[in-house]
């Protein structure tokens, strides 16, 4: 497969269009963005790390039953992927409280959330991605209820295979975000599952594996995605 014109780039990654208009190539880049873009650093090796990671994750999934975009990994930092309309919507799934609804909630970090929190933010980088009510959703035209509520489900299916999978290997999944989008007409897991987009805690020592290494200025932030990646693939 040949790529051909580069149709997205986004802070992290680009989608190329390919010779094959039902696949995408999808490249991870090196650079590292926070608090809306306004915190920025390229960092080697950090697209290769994603794309083995994120490579690793959905295979897991596939071998699960679970739908998603990959089809291959092609290169060092690049996959193949189904070619998907893209939903403007982020899911997040919970099971520990840390980030962004600690500071809007007062939650104290590391509650506990049995069954875990499912929430939706629509995809909007001017208005700083808004949470969303399943009716905002709806009433916005940016899923059906049917697309909910499968969004819902996989997005639960796929906390419990990621959970069980690193727990195993001595991590604990605080929380993460999901993007899907349609094929005709089917709903399909797209975008990425790499410490960016999750929270990542070693089990026993509660040390930081994810992308808050480089939000709190922690130090090793590539380290931290190794570890993620050595344990992920043994
Ligand atoms: N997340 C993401 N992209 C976003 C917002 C959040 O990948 O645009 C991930 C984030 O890495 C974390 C989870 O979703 O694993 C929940 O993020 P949160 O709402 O706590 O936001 P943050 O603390 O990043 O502001």
């Amino acid at each position: 497969m040949k790529k051909t014109t580069p149709l997205y780039e986004g802070k992290a990654k680009i989608l190329w269009e390919t010779d094959s208009s039902d696949h995408m190539i999808q490249a991870f880049k090196n650079d590292a963005t926070a608090f809306d873009g306004t915190k920025h650093e390229v960092v080697e090796e950090k697209g290769i790390l994603n794309n083995k990671i994120s490579s690793h994750l959905f295979g897991l999934l596939e071998d699960e039953g679970i739908r998603t975009h990959f089809v291959e990994t092609i290169s060092e930092n690049e996959m193949v992927v189904l070619r998907l309309d893209m939903l403007k919507v982020e899911v997040v799934i919970r099971n520990v409280a840390a980030g962004s609804l600690v500071r809007r909630l007062g939650v104290k970090e590391g509650t506990r959330f049995d069954p875990p929190i499912v929430e939706f933010y629509l995809k909007d980088d001017v208005l700083h991605d808004p949470i969303l009510s399943e009716e905002h959703v709806r009433a916005l035209d940016l899923a059906t209820p049917e697309q909910v509520d499968t969004m819902k489900r996989e997005a639960l299916a796929v906390n419990v295979v990621l959970s069980n999978f690193l727990s195993q290997r001595g991590i604990d999944l605080v929380d993460f975000k999901l993007e899907f989008g349609t094929k005709n007409g089917e709903l399909i897991l797209g975008d990425e599952i790499s410490p960016d987009t999750c929270r990542f805690h070693d089990s026993s020592t509660g040390e930081i594996m994810d992308k808050d290494r480089f939000r709190q200025d922690l130090g090793g932030f590539m380290e931290a995605y190794h570890e993620v990646l050595n344990r992920v693939s043994s």
